[in-house]
Parts: structure tokens; C-alpha cells; sequence
């Protein structure tokens, strides 16, 4: 059994005796128990405040010297609590136990961990108390997984161990429908699945660090996330036949206050332009979101995408050089933006999504700057002042606040198989060691074609609330179901497009039906016939490098990307009909992957 104690809950002396109380009870009813923790209440945040007040910018192996300290203080205090109780525990650093990880200081990844130490502590009868968040890389750096990363120190280790359960003790009592610090009326979650899960800690709910859910995923953990405080169950995290999903469209909604965007504009329309662009953000090790292409007029286009504030300032060094290369005009940048996403598997059967978000913006009076859409999500990015209304109009519409029945049954869970596709499917965990890849590294399992796709455009989108919704509420009046969806941010002449994706035969119905909520038949264009090219796995944002290799194949390939979607399980893109077979031929020596359809 894994137990992991987040910051509040190790925070004082009396808090750590309570944990250790947690964990002495496990150990009683004879399971041999792994505690993972935090550095206590703010310490990583003063640390970081300290350092910057003597370097503006502190080099990235010092301040991982510097930030492993917070989680070595924890886990001596927790040992020593365990042990004044009367149950032998030792404590152990991430380098002592042998996390061995990248050297990308401040957001390592973990390539290996090798669990003999702890197994021999284990069989010796103590509680093994691990610092989360930190590892070492092969020169014996120390290395930091990123903020939040103790969540995957922990799950990790349920991984390599083969716990039969990770548990997640925090300050809230589980995942809620979203942070309940911002929407109070947010409520509880029972059961969610990991894809669903991923999504959201990726788009912002600071719950759970969303490498921690690859993990799971990858290996078949289950999570249970619950409140240190209290003995109410809390929410599981688990695989998808066991989230039993039953009927609502999303499940929750999540808010990433801190983003900014960033457009290229006068991007040259040709093959390998976006992945010359995106290739040299990937190199910096930078992770975009919400990447979004117009359609090219006069054989240019403009190309946004959005960051994490934190990553800005990096971002436009990399992307202005960039763009001298290709030979693209400005790079542009929005600072004070945030971006709100909606979640759930339901989206896969249920219309009508996208269309309520939209109708709960408008009617709040938020505008909406870009939009984004995967197969479970929908992004939109809106003014910062605006989040925390937007992300409650947006909740309430899809009636979050309402408890749900479904989940209410007892649950017990089990150890799931390694996900399909990946490396690890046919071997178990233990014998990964000594293999040549990392257990973070990226898993993709498909590639697809779908042939079927048409695309219908608006031009001249205004820059008003209400304007999406009044389209997509003509959209859905005919019946035609909507797939892929973006905008793109008004630029400096005031030009917004929408595009949308629809199933070929809907294609004439649905522009019918937007031309007349526009009221203006010139500004809808459509193109009939084409391809969607799909590769499929786990960490798929995350990884800088996916959609880079992506773009990469197909630019030298000279297949030209239409359109662009990014999830965290599925990268998408829309391409000419005529070149899909060929693109998914492509793709599939790309990945090393037999191509399906
Ligand atoms: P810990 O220090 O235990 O890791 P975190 O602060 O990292 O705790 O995570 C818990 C916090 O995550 C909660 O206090 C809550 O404000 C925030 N949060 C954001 N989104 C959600 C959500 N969907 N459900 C629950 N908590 C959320
Ligand atoms: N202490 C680290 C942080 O504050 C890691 C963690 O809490 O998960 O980000
Ligand atoms: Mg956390």
C-alpha cells in the first residue's frame, strides 16, 4: 500500500502525527505500507521566493538542490513520528532509493526505479517513508519532477511495487466536479477515469500532477484521492470499465487561470512550416496547448497556440527565432489570459456540448478568444478577469452542482493490466528495469485515418459574446453532429475564423444552417472531402516531442495540416483527402506502428 501526504497535511507537528497514525494503521492489518511526502505546508513556495530574491533567475540544478530540502525535512519528521508511536519506520531520499531520472532540472522525468532497498525495508517490517517530488539523474544531480510532483513519486512507486492501491491524502476529501476553492457548489466525484482525470490535472485542476494519472494508466493503478483530515471515502481514479459511466456528457470542469498566447502571423502555407515552429518549442522542452491554425488566405496563414505564464518569456525568445526562420511576419503575444475546459467521456455520444458551453459564455457576457475541442474535452480561452465567472457559468450549465446517483454503489477496487499498446502490456512492471526506456516515456498504441471528415468555415467572426452559440445552436437545431471545433484569436485586421468538422453528408445542411444564424452566406466556406489523421496514446501533450514528430512525418511527406487538435490521449489532424492513405502510411513508419482505419 502507497500512502502519499500532500503539503497541508504534514504542515505541523500534529498533522504529521496524524498521518503517521494513518499509515501505523495500515501496517497493522499486515500490509506493508510505503509513505510518500511533501515538504510541509509553503515550504517549496518560500524556497522558490527565497532564491529569487537572490537570483532573478536561479539556475535549474540549484534550485532542485535547493527545493529537494522541503521533502528530506518531511520524511525524517514522519520516521520519527512512526517510530515515537512505536512501529519501526526509516526514511530514504528519492536518491537513495535509486529514482533515477532525465536531467531536465525543475521537470525532470523518472526513468527508473530500482526498489531493492525498499523491498528489503519492507520485508524487514518497517513503514518506508519516501521524499515525493525529487530523483537524481545518471551524474548524480538531484533532480525536482515538476510542482505537484510528489503525486507521481507515489504512484510511481505503487507501480513498481505492485501496490494493490495508491492512496492520495490532501485537503480536500476528493476530486471535485471542479476546485471548490473557486465554484463552492462544485461537488464530489466517486469514481472517474484515468482519461478523463489526465485531461482535467492537465488543464488545470491542480488536484492531482497529471504525469501521476500516465502512471496509473500505464500500469493499472487505481488511486484513491481522500482527505487527510477525515475518514469519508474519497474518489477513486481508475480505469474506464470501472469509472462506470453512466449517461452525463461532462463530468467535470476545469479552470488554468495562468496561460498566455502566442500567434505567428504571416505564417508562409506550406508543408514543415508549423513543425519548424513547434519543433524548436518542443527543443526548449516547453509544453503548448490549444494550437490553432486559420485557414490560409493569399498563401498565408497564423498559427496561436498557448503556455503556461510561467513558460512565456521563454516561449517568445524561442518562437521569434523561429519565425525569422520560416520567414513569418510578428509574433504577438496576450498575457492575461486563462483558459476553462469542460471534461467527460460522455462527449463521445452526446451532442449538444460544445453548444451549451457556448450558451453558458454568452449568457454570462464572456467572450470567447480561441476554442479547441478533443474527443472528451472542450477548451476555450477567455480574458483573465473574466475566469472564475466563466468557469461557474460553464459548471452550472452542465449542472455539476447537482449530485449524481450513479456512483453511489460500493466499490472495490483492483490492479489493473498494463495499458494496450504499451511497452510493459506483455511484462509486468518488475521486469523493466534494465530495459531501455524510461518509465515516463511516451507510449503510443495508433494510429487511424477517418475519412469521412468535412470541414465548414466561418469567416469574419466577430469578437462578441454569443456568437458561437447562436451558430452551434443552429448546427444542432438541423441534427448535424460537430467533431472537431476551433477559433482562432481575432488578429490585427479583426479577421476571426471558426472551423468546424462534420461528418461529409451534414457538411451542405450544417454551412446552410451557420449561414443563417450569421445572416450571410459569403462568409461560410466549405470543403467537402477531408481526411482526419489520428495517433493515439498516453502523455501525448505532455510530451513535447508528439506532435512535433507529427508535423515532422507529414511535412516531409509535403502533406499540408488544415486543422490541429491536441488532447492528452490523441493528437488529431485534418489534412487534404487525397493525401490520408499516404498519411497514415506516414504516420504508421513515423511511430513504428501498424496503421488501422
Ligand atoms: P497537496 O498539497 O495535498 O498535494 P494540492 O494543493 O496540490 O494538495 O491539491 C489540493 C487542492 O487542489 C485543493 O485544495 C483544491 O483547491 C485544488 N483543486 C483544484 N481542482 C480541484 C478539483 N477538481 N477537485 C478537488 N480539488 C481541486
Ligand atoms: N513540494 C512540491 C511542490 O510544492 C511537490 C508536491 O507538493 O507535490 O510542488
Ligand atoms: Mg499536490
Amino acid at each position: 500500500m502507497v500512502q502519499k501526504f500532500g503539503g497541508t497535511s504534514v504542515a505541523d507537528a500534529n498533522k504529521i502525527l496524524a498521518a503517521a497514525r494513518r499509515a501505523i494503521r495500515a501496517h497493522r492489518e499486515g500490509k506493508q505500507v510505503i509513505v510518500v511526502v511533501s515538504a510541509r505546508g509553503h515550504t517549496t513556495d518560500e524556497l522558490i521566493a527565497l532564491a529569487k530574491e537572490i537570483n532573478e533567475q536561479p539556475p535549474a540544478r540549484e534550485m532542485d538542490m535547493l527545493l529537494s530540502t522541503g521533502e528530506q525535512v518531511s520524511v525524517a519528521l514522519m520516521a520519527m513520528a512512526i517510530q515515537a508511536l512505536g512501529v519501526p519506520a526509516i526514511s530514504f531520499t528519492g536518491a537513495q532509493i535509486g529514482i533515477v531520472t532525465d536531467s531536465y532540472h525543475t521537470k525532470a522525468r523518472i526513468r527508473n526505479i530500482s526498489t531493492d532497498r525498499l523491498q528489503a525495508a519492507l520485508d524487514d517490517g518497517k513503514i518506508a517513508i519516501v521524499a515525493g517530488f525529487q530523483g537524481v539523474d545518471e551524474h548524480y544531480n538531484i533532480t525536482t519532477l515538476g510542482r505537484g510532483g510528489s503525486d507521481t513519486t507515489a504512484v510511481a512507486l505503487a507501480a513498481v511495487l505492485g501496490a494493490d492501491a495508491c492512496e492520495i491524502y490532501t485537503d480536500v476529501d476528493g476530486v471535485y466536479t471542479t476546485d471548490p476553492r473557486i465554484v463552492p457548489e462544485a461537488r464530489k466525484i466517486d469514481r472517474i477515469s484515468y482519461d478523463e482525470m489526465l485531461e482535467l490535472a492537465s488543464l488545470g485542476a491542480g488536484v492531482m500532477h497529471s504525469r501521476s494519472i500516465e502512471f496509473a494508466k500505464k500500469f493499472g493503478v487505481p488511486i484513491q484521492v481522500r482527505s487527510a483530515m477525515a475518514d469519508a471515502p474519497g474518489t477513486w481514479i481508475v480505469a474506464e470499465q470501472d469509472a462506470r459511466f453512466i449517461g452525463a456528457s461532462v463530468t467535470g470542469a476545469a479552470l488554468a487561470r495562468d496561460e498566455a498566447r502566442v500567434t505567428v502571423l504571416e505564417m508562409p502555407d506550406r508543408p514543415g512550416v508549423v513543425h519548424a515552429l513547434f519543433r524548436r518549442i518542443a527543443e526548449a522542452n516547453i509544453v503548448v496547448d490549444m494550437i490553432v491554425q486559420n485557414v490560409a488566405t493569399d498563401g498565408r496563414t497564423e498559427v496561436s497556440f498557448t503556455v503556461s505564464g510561467g513558460d512565456l518569456a521563454e516561449t517568445l525568445i524561442v518562437t521569434e527565432r523561429a519565425a525569422k526562420e520560416i520567414g513569418a511576419g510578428k509574433v504577438t503575444y496576450d498575457s492575461k489570459v486563462a483558459k476553462v475546459s469542460v471534461v467527460g467521456l460522455g462527449m463521445r455520444v452526446h451532442t449538444g456540448v460544445a453548444q451549451g458551453m457556448f450558451d453558458a459564455l454568452g449568457e454570462a457576457g464572456v467572450n470567447i478568444q480561441m476554442i479547441t475541442t478533443s474527443e472528451i474535452k472542450i477548451s476555450v480561452l477567455v480574458e483573465r478577469s473574466q475566469a472564475s465567472v466563466a468557469l461557474r457559468a460553464v459548471h452550472r450549465a452542465f449542472e455539476l452542482d447537482r449530485t449524481r446517483e450513479d456512483h453511489r454503489l460500493e466499490f472495490v477496487p483492483r490492479r489493473g493490466q498494463a495499458s494496450e499498446g504499451s511497452p510493459l502490456a506483455s511484462s509486468d512492471a518488475g521486469s523493466f528495469f534494465g530495459s531501455l526506456t524510461g518509465m515516463e516515456d511516451l507510449v503510443v498504441s495508433g494510429v487511424d485515418l477517418d475519412e469521412q471528415q468535412a470541414r465548414v468555415t466561418l469567416l469574419n467572426v466577430p469578437d462578441e459574446p454569443g456568437y458561437a452559440a447562436k451558430v452551434f445552436r443552429a448546427i444542432a437545431e438541423v441534427g448535424v453532429n460537430v467533431d472537431m471545433i476551433v477559433q482562432n484569436v481575432r488578429s490585427a485586421s479583426g479577421d476571426t475564423r471558426l472551423s468546424i468538422t462534420v461528418p461529409r453528408g451534414d457538411a451542405s445542411r450544417a454551412a446552410r444552417a451557420a449561414a443563417g444564424a450569421v445572416g450571410d452566406p459569403d462568409h461560410v466556406l466549405v470543403e467537402p472531402t477531408m481526411a482526419k489523421l489520428s495517433v493515439s496514446g498516453i502523455g501525448m501533450r505532455t510530451h513535447t516531442g508528439v506532435a512535433t514528430r507529427m508535423f515532422g512525418a507529414l511535412a516531409e511527406a509535403g502533406i499540408n495540416i488544415a486543422l490541429i487538435n491536441t488532447s492528452e490521449v490523441r493528437v488529431n489532424v485534418l489534412t487534404d483527402f487525397d493525401r490520408g492513405r499516404e498519411g497514415l502510411a506516414t504516420l504508421g513508419k513515423a511511430f513504428d506502428l501498424p496503421t488501422g482505419s
